[in-house]
């Protein structure tokens, strides 16, 4: 087998489902990474400003993470338990309580969903029901909770929402923060809607939003907004389900990305980069007076893989003991922010335009066949950048959190570069 050969018009892929789709922008084969490099087969180095969608914020096998868990699997330590107790998920629990949420005044009981981001939304939906008794959720304009049933029809992507095959019922759109400009109050519809009983809006049960939507372009919502959107749940006795996926675990600085808000969300769904390696864990937080499933009620294999809960504590112990992190995070995403400020006045006329808080980033061009040949010349200088929002107008940065600033500004360069380049087409 030739390697060099481009996996994706090759045999290589022709085993695998047409429905991937990073192999397709990134049509290279990975062997190995370290830190914030991947190397293919050929040991061609990538620089990623990607962190595998936000699920490797401490970057690719950091050195802690992989002793800890070197150490846990050599001497065969419990590997799967359903939700058996080990030892494992019993310090993780211990850990994330007293290291996470006490520090932050947060009390939530953890229940643990399932492997992925969507299951941790669907648990969230699925006990909001139970305890309102209501169906109706309400979700934002361009949001992504994933792609089950449930996840999609809290998600905005019509062409993801198309592949559902059913209908998608029980969710009712508003607009995000900003939707319309600043032309009208804050939710200035959707307090109308809840409040006309007239309206035909169905009283919901939750409200589910992100903080900076990832998929949907990294639209941040302003501080302001969120503690409205809080402040309008509580007074209609709706539910607020927080989805802290892609944006928690240290994303936009802070542990949780609605600390700086300072609200308290009555759920948070975790998972991406919650076990700190890579590997798959999920949690959704409940506030305690809302756990009122009966034992087993929700349930699944793969809500135990303990090697995760050994990471996820190893990763708590070594960056939250202190705010080192979050004030790291939030000089390196400021550094991102001057650089496509200036790379915007470079192109005036370009409609460039930066976006995002902490190290989760975007520079939206005027379309998305621009950012997508920005993005494929990142690629071809060797660096790994995706694209986000309804037309995949944004270029999205997501690098690791322990990115260096070396590697953060040799990436701006080819950033600068291939946008240059794209313009100049
Ligand atoms: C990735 C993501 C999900 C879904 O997570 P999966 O692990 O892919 O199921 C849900 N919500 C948000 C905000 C995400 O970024």
């Amino acid at each position: 087998m030739n390697i060099t050969e481009d996996p994706s018009t090759s045999t290589l892929a022709a085993r695998e489902s047409e429905v991937r789709s990073y192999s397709r922008s990134w049509p290279t084969t990975f062997d190995r990474a370290q830190g914030s490099t991947l190397y293919n087969v050929d040991g061609k180095p990538y620089l990623d400003f990607f962190a595998g969608a936000g699920a490797l914020n401490y970057g690719h096998n950091n050195p802690v993470l992989k002793e800890a868990l070197l150490d846990y699997i050599s001497s065969d330590r419990i590997i799967h338990s359903l939700d058996m107790f080990t030892e494992a998920r019993t310090d993780f629990l211990n850990t994330f309580g007293e290291m996470i949420l006490a520090p932050r005044n947060l009390d939530y009981r953890v229940v643990f969903p399932g492997p992925g981001g969507a299951n941790a939304v669907e648990a969230a939906l699925k006990l909001a029901r139970k305890v309102t008794g209501r169906e109706s959720v309400i979700n934002f304009t361009n949001a992504f909770h994933g792609m089950t049933l449930g996840a999609l029809s809290v998600t905005g992507n019509s062409l993801k929402r198309g592949g559902a095959g059913v209908p998608l019922v029980h969710a009712t759109p508003m607009p995000f923060d900003d939707y319309f400009g600043r032309d009208y109050p804050d939710f200035f519809y959707f307090e109308r809607l809840l409040t006309d009983t007239g309206s035909g809006l169905n009283k919901p049960a939750a409200v589910i939003v992100e903080t900076v939507q990832g998929e949907g372009g990294i639209n941040a919502a302003r501080a302001e907004w969120l503690r409205g959107l809080s402040e309008l749940c509580r007074k209609h006795d709706i539910l607020l389900i927080l989805d802290d996926v892609q944006m928690g675990c240290g994303r936009t600085g802070g542990f949780f990305s609605f600390e700086e808000a300072g609200i308290e969300p009555d759920m948070v769904c975790l998972s991406k980069s919650i076990s700190g390696s890579g590997l798959p864990m999920a949690l959704t937080l409940v506030r305690p007076q809302l756990d009122i499933w009966e034992p087993g009620e929700h349930n699944g294999t793969f809500r135990g893989i303990a090697p995760a809960f050994v990471t996820a504590t190893e990763a708590i112990r070594t960056f939250w003991a202190d705010d080192a992190l979050e004030r790291s995070t939030l000089a390196k995403g400021a550094r991102i922010e001057s650089r496509f400020n200036a790379l915007s006045a470079a192109h005036p006329g370009a409609g460039l335009v930066a976006k995002g808080r902490g190290l989760a980033r975007g520079l939206q061009f005027a379309d998305g066949e621009t950012a997508g040949r920005v993005a494929a010349g990142c690629f071809e200088r060797g660096l790994l950048v995706e694209t986000s929002g309804p037309e995949d107008e944004v270029l999205k940065l997501l690098p690791a959190l322990t990115i260096t600033n070396d590697e953060l500004d040799r990436g701006l360069d080819i950033i600068e570069s291939a946008t240059d380049a794209a313009l100049a087409a």
